[in-house]
């Protein structure tokens, strides 16, 4: 089975300045492109992401 991956939904993302996911990602996987936050191939699937976003902008798939 694949691993999962984090995907950032686009609408609840608030596109905070100082973002715990984008800043405690152990694989700097998070990154921004054109106003819209991504999450890149690097992603591990550690889900640290899910817990630190407060927006719950970022899911498992
Ligand atoms: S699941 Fe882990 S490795 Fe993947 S983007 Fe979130 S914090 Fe980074």
């Amino acid at each position: 089975m694949a691993t999962l991956r984090a995907v950032i939904d686009g609408d609840k993302c608030q596109q905070e300045k100082n973002c715990p996911p984008m800043e405690n990602c152990p694989a700097n996987a998070i990154i921004e492109d054109e106003g819209f936050r991504f999450v890149t191939n690097d992603c591990r699937g550690c889900k640290k992401c899910v817990t630190l976003c407060k927006y719950n902008a970022i899911t498992m798939v």
